[in-house]
């Protein structure tokens, strides 16, 4: 349940790309708060700049103006070295397309952003282990990607989204690659791990029958977050 805290905040978020002599301007100020255990869906027409949000939010790109605050800090002005710190610690991403490293099992894509925290290897696998149980694949642990099914593959890139208990989650459509009953489970599997630990969560997606069973649901206008009627 959402106990009030701020986890996440935009504040005044600008971002504007050039293509060409033209300038394309995607965020003309867009606020949003997070709170601690809030799963909120971001529902908008494509190339309305959910990904660019998202990644504003994740610290991948930074905004042309405004700011991004991750546990109440501002980021703006954070040292690169920082910013990375951050999204490593603070911050986990699920893709549309899964984006497993495919020369490694299912356990060891789990284990390997712990092991770069610098967890041990023993510890990082035992958490990797009750994660991917948790989603019910723990017998699949030992496959490489390519021996998994689509939603199993994005059960495994939602347990490394969560395998350094980040404070927030960001998923761009994560289930925009499956089939409507596959991406009803693992959008279960998602907002089951985030109920249970208390993890936040902004999710873009399409699927309209997901968004309603989040939160709140969100949308992009005109470059400002707004509510999400109907
Ligand atoms: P959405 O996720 O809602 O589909 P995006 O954030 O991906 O929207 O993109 C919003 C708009 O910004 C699109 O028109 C896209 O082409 C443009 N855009 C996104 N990233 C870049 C970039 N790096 N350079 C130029 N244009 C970009």
């Amino acid at each position: 349940m959402a106990s009030g805290k701020t986890v996440l905040r935009l504040e005044g978020v600008h971002r504007a790309y050039s293509e060409g002599d033209h300038v394309l301007e995607i965020l003309k100020g867009a606020d949003f708060e997070l709170r601690t255990g809030e799963m909120v869906a971001l529902v908008a027409p494509s190339g309305a700049g959910k990904s660019t949000l998202l990644h504003l939010a994740g610290l991948l790109e930074r905004p042309d103006s405004g700011e991004v605050y991750i546990d109440g800090a501002a980021c703006g002005t954070l040292s690169d070295a920082n910013r990375t710190a951050r999204r490593r610690n603070d911050v986990g991403f699920v893709y549309q397309f899964h984006h497993l490293l495919p020369e490694f099992s299912a356990l060891e894509n789990v284990m390997i952003p712990q092991m770069i925290k610098g967890l041990p290897r023993s510890e990082a696998a035992e958490r990797a282990g009750q994660l991917l149980d948790y989603l019910r694949i723990g017998p699949r642990a030992e496959h490489r990607p390519a021996e998994l099914s689509g939603g199993e593959q994005q059960r495994v890139a939602i347990a490394r989204a969560v395998a350094n208990a980040p404070l927030v989650l960001l998923a761009d459509e994560p289930t925009g690659n499956l089939d409507p009953e596959t991406s009803g489970y693992v959008f279960d599997a998602l907002a089951a791990l985030a109920r249970q630990s208390g993890l936040s969560a902004l999710v873009a997606t399409h699927n309209h029958d997901l968004a309603k069973r989040m939160d709140r649901v969100v949308t992009l206008h005109d470059g400002l977050i707004a509510p999400h009627i109907g």
